[in-house]
This record gives C-alpha cells, sequence and structure tokens, in this order.
C-alpha cells in the first residue's frame, strides 16, 4: 500500500491525496499540485511519482518518456532531478578543441570530418603545429584540451604519445581529455597491443580522461548502417570499463536524430547506467544531435536536422533514466546557445566550454559559432536564472583574477 501526501514548499504536509487503509509500507511525498505542471500526458503520470520519491525508471518507462510530446512536463520532471543534485547550479569550463588529424581509414556514413589521405582537404597536424595551436588565441588560460580525430593509416602510436608528453610538457596545468574509445580501439589493432595496455601507456604519457565520442548508438542494427567500421558497443564500453579501472574518468555520448528508434536510445542509455553502476567512472552525458550536411547518413534521413523539441527531449529523457551520472550537458556547439540555454531548465547541469575552433560539427554543416568566451557563457547561464560555477575537467572549481588561474583540487 502506497500513501501520497501532498506538501507545499515549507516542507509542511497540506493532507493526504490518497486516503489509504491499513497502514501504507511507503509514503510517497509529492510537492503541492498548485506547484506542478498539469501533466497532460497519462502515460506520465505514474513516472512522475517515480521521479518524485527517487526511483529509478525501467526500459518500458523509458521507452513511454521519448514517446511522449508532453515536453513541459517531462522538463519539469527531469529540472526537478537536475535541482535536487545541482540546485541552480551550472557548470562550465574554459577549453580549447584540438583535432590533430582528420586523415580516416574509415567511412562512417555518419560523418563530415574524416577525408582519405589524398582526398581535398585532408590534413594531419606536424607535432611542432599541434603544439603552437594548442597555444593559440591563449586570451583567457584554458583548464583543458579536448583532442580527437581520424583513424590514420600510417601514423605510428609513437606519434600520440609524443603528442600526449609534448603538450603535458608545454601546459603542464591542462587536462588532456583525449581520444575517443574508437581511436584507442584502433591503436590497439595498429599495434596488436592489448587496449589495457595502450590505455596504460598514454596515461603515462599524460592523458587524464576520455572525452565520450564514438558511442553514436549502441544497437548493432543502426550501428551496421551509421558507422559500420567503428568499434562495436561492446569494445565501446570495455575501453571506457578499463580507463575506470585505470583511475581514469571519461564521458558518454549518444548520437540521435538520424535512423534510430525511441527503444535504441533506451537501450543506448541503460547500457551506459549498467557499466556506471560497475564503475562509477562517468562523469557526463552529452546526447549529440545528427547534424546530415555533408554525410552518407544525412541522405537516408528524411528530416534536415533536429529540431529544437527534440534536443530538449533528449536532455530531459537522459536526466530522468541517468540516475547514477552526476552530469549532463547541453553541448551548444550541436544544440546552438540558444536550445542549449534553455536545456538548462530542461535537465542539463553543463554547458560545455568555450571550445574555441570546432572541426567535426563544423564540417557537417553547424551554424553555431566556433567558440564562445568566458563572459559570453555566464550571460546564458545567468539569463536562465542559473548560477555559473567554472570548473575543470574533473568538476574542481576554478577561480581566476586578471593574472592568475587557480584549480582547487
Ligand atoms: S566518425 Fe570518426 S571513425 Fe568514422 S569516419 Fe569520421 S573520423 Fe573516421
Amino acid at each position: 500500500m502506497i500513501a501520497i501526501l501532498q506538501v507545499g514548499h515549507d516542507g509542511f504536509r497540506r493532507g493526504p491525496r490518497l486516503q489509504s487503509y491499513p497502514e501504507p509500507d511507503k509514503i510517497i511525498f509529492l510537492p503541492m499540485t498548485a506547484n506542478r505542471p498539469q501533466i497532460e500526458d497519462p502515460a506520465l503520470q505514474p513516472i512522475a511519482e517515480k521521479v518524485f520519491a527517487g526511483e529509478r525508471l525501467n526500459f518500458e518507462e523509458g521507452v513511454a518518456l521519448f514517446k511522449s510530446s508532453d515536453l513541459l512536463a517531462l522538463g519539469y520532471l527531469a529540472h526537478h532531478v537536475r535541482e535536487k543534485l545541482h540546485g541552480k547550479r551550472t557548470y562550465f569550463n574554459v577549453n580549447r578543441h584540438i583535432n590533430p588529424t582528420n586523415v580516416c581509414v574509415a567511412s562512417c556514413k555518419l560523418c563530415a570530418f574524416g577525408r582519405k589521405p589524398d582526398a581535398p582537404g585532408a590534413y594531419t597536424m606536424a607535432l611542432e603545429e599541434a603544439y603552437r595551436i594548442a597555444g593559440e588565441n591563449w586570451s583567457e588560460a584554458v583548464t583543458e584540451f579536448h583532442i580527437v580525430g581520424g583513424l590514420h593509416p600510417d601514423l605510428p602510436f609513437q606519434y600520440y604519445l609524443d603528442l600526449l608528453r609534448g603538450l603535458k610538457e608545454r601546459f603542464p596545468g591542462v587536462h588532456l581529455k583525449a581520444f575517443t574509445a574508437v581511436e584507442i580501439g584502433y591503436y590497439a589493432h595498429m599495434t596488436r597491443r592489448p587496449v589495457r595496455e595502450i590505455l596504460r601507456q598514454m596515461k603515462d604519457a599524460g592523458l587524464d580522461s576520455l572525452p565520450g565520442g564514438g558511442a553514436e548508438i549502441f544497437a548493432p542494427r543502426v550501428r551496421r548502417v551509421i558507422c559500420d567500421h567503428k568499434i562495436g558497443a561492446y569494445t565501446w564500453l570495455k575501453v571506457h570499463r578499463l580507463a575506470h579501472e585505470l583511475g581514469m574518468h571519461s564521458n558518454a555520448t549518444m548520437l540521435y536524430g538520424h535512423i534510430e528508434s525511441d527503444e535504441d536510445r533506451v537501450d543506448h542509455l541503460l547500457q551506459l547506467r549498467k557499466l556506471q553502476d560497475e564503475t562509477h567512472g562517468f562523469q557526463t552525458f552529452i546526447p549529440l544531435a545528427f547534424h546530415p550536411a555533408n554525410t552518407e547518413l544525412g541522405k537516408l534521413v528524411p528530416h534536415t536536422e533536429t529540431t529544437g523539441f527534440m534536443d530538449l527531449k533528449n536532455v530531459a529523457v537522459a536526466r530522468l533514466l541517468l540516475d547514477n551520472f552526476p552530469h549532463i550537458k547541453a553541448y551548444w556547439i550541436m544544440m546552438t546557445p540558444r536550445v542549449a540555454q534553455i536545456a538548462l531548465r530542461f535537465g542539463a547541469d553543463d554547458i560545455d566550454g568555450t571550445v574555441v575552433e570546432e572541426k567535426i560539427y563544423h564540417d557537417a554543416g553547424a551554424r553555431t559559432p566556433q567558440s564562445l568566451t568566458r563572459q559570453e557563457l555566464i550571460r546564458l547561464i545567468r539569463e536562465a536564472g542559473c548560477e555559473p560555477f567554472e570548473r575543470d575537467t574533473l568538476y574542481h572549481p576554478v577561480t581566476r583574477t586578471e593574472t592568475t588561474v587557480t584549480v582547487h583540487v
């Protein structure tokens, strides 16, 4: 027997909404109805009760969330969870993206970035060039380099170790979040060494954590179409599990808005949740909107790009299903600063960083700017009624004066 009691914002009980006899074995306190939006979709009502009771949602409930078009109710529920975890605190960082090469042996249909070695626009940075670019536009001292690239057929593994070592020597205070699980899996394949050994060597060379890219959608049926040259879900999850075992944190992503179903998205999120239950090594989940321009996959998708409705729904559902992920990010590069700002009230607690130079999604037609300043990020957050909180990659607080940057570990 469950009794549901209503409480006001002051915490005082306002009286039972449902009288229960005999004694209930569980009591759920719901905020006053007057303070809650009307939930139009009846399928969301029992889910809302579980969310307010802090209970884990299952596969069927995840599908019901994706199938619902009651976006305001989804947003309200996700914001409730976000506020319970973080209050109004909203994280951002000052970071720089570095893409050392766009040369790639794979030909993923979802991709507009990768090139064959002799294709127009193919490039590979010499190490000195990568170091120079890392230090360019150093107007606001960055605390993170985010480094990802293609699967180059000829670059030796030593190149990546030297890249990490060289960056660490030149920028010792900057966190190196580098190489997706797909890249790590490729280095293991190229060198015929175990993934654990590859990760260990990279960690010794300066690797601090892994980004979340390359996860796309785990369902093999979808993966075969959108990225059949990439590692599968098993290996993606294995790389992250091993990284966590070696003491590194990582992020996770999901590419939505192409040929995947609601069920595929829920399956993807629940596989991430399961690994997180084991390792607790993930920090942040980042839903990524598919950008179809200049991609083969774009020709198979019936729409041009994702809508704001779909973007906000993916943020909200992720917040509701991933109850063991500390952070959900609204990645402004892909969903635009406008939608990312609204997402801060739909479950997201992080708006990513300054980025400085973004190539991957701009090759796929992203019309967002390539960078935002620290002040612009702060404005977006404040305008949404939230409190800006500058973090480093591991969510330590960062404070600045005109001449200093301090990470409070
Ligand atoms: S998505 Fe990554 S692995 Fe696939 S083609 Fe593009 S760069 Fe290569």
